[in-house]
């Protein structure tokens, strides 16, 4: 039977010591890390994001600045918010909600921030660094999955990692970081032939697809680690809900060697490293030294 790997235990960590090394920053700098996030509309679940990133950012002892904008939002109204913001001195970092309106481009926005500031790690100029092996931030989610995967098996150095996705958020990132760690990296997609002897490969597979449960444990490797990015909402025989990966955990935790659980795996990562990356870009931005990996 497969570990499960704690990461809502592991992102409290996390958060537990970007609080002390915020608490630190304005004991010796009197510097305090702002996080500013905007959101765009009514979306619930955005909603829902944005609320819990300010609570969590304020209970790292930082601070949170929240711009809520109708969703009729012209992106020359948006670019103007993001222009102030950039020049703000107490925000160190920008976060854009996605997904933004019909009216407004999103890639427009997001290369609007300032690279020093885009602590979502989705400017040109991060993604740039990230894939060149340059210093930079780097987007949440995979880089939560990339702490869990060391904290799992220390080096990662030789590795077969598949990744399944490519999005620009998690899987194309994702297979940066893993390369990186100098993994021998396969990122699959819809278009893969025969994807379950590809994930029968990996040593370390990571799912970002957003299909409820679409690997099954005869895909996995015995004993390989899966991490499990998929979010899914499905209906159960009582007529309520529940949250599911992109994994099949029953079948799967039977072979794999550790798995992490949804919810309580990747998700709560997202999070605090969002507030772990504005911890950096405020450092950066003071010529402090970043010290909290
Ligand atoms: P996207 O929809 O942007 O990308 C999905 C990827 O999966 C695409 O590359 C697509 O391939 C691939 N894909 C789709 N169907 C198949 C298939 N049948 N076989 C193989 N590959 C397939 O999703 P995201 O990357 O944004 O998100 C993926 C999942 O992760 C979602 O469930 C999302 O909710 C979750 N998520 C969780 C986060 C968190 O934990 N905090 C944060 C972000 C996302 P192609 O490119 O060929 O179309």
């Amino acid at each position: 039977m497969a570990k499960k790997i704690d990461g809502k235990a592991f992102a409290q960590g996390l958060r537990e010591r970007v609080g002390q090394a915020v608490a630190e920053l304005q004991k010796s700098h009197g510097l305090v890390p702002g996080l500013a996030v905007v959101l765009v509309g009514e979306d619930p679940a955005s909603q829902v994001y944005v609320r819990n990133k300010g609570k969590q950012t304020v209970e790292a002892g930082m601070r949170s600045i929240e711009h809520k904008l109708p969703d009729t939002t012209s992106e020359g109204e948006l670019l103007a918010l993001i222009d102030q913001l950039n020049a703000d001195s107490d925000v160190h970092g920008i976060l854009v909600q996605l997904p933004l309106p019909a009216q407004i481009d999103s890639h427009a926005v997001i290369n609007a921030i300032s690279p020093d500031k885009d602590v979502d790690g989705f400017h040109l100029v991060n993604v740039g660094r990230l894939s060149t092996g340059a210093p930079g931030l780097v987007p949440c989610t995979p880089f939560g999955c990339l702490m869990l995967l060391k904290d799992e098996l220390g080096d990662l150095s030789g590795k077969n990692a598949v990744v399944v996705g490519r999005s620009n958020i998690v899987g194309k990132p994702m297979a940066a970081l893993l390369l990186g760690e100098s993994c021998t990296v396969t990122v699959a997609h819809s278009r893969t032939q025969d994807l379950p002897e590809v994930c029968r490969a990996a040593d370390i597979l990571v799912a970002a697809v957003g299909r409820a449960e679409m690997i099954p444990g005869d895909w996995v490797k015995p004993g390989a680690v899966v991490i499990d990015v998929g979010i899914n909402r499905i209906d159960t025989e009582d007529g309520k809900t529940r949250l599911v990966g992109d994994v099949d955990y029953a079948s799967a935790e039977a072979v794999a060697g550790a798995i992490t659980p949804v919810p309580g795996g990747v998700g709560p990562m997202t999070i605090a490293c969002l507030l772990r990356n504005t911890v950096q870009a405020a450092c950066a931005a003071n010529g402090i030294e970043f010290t909290l990996d």
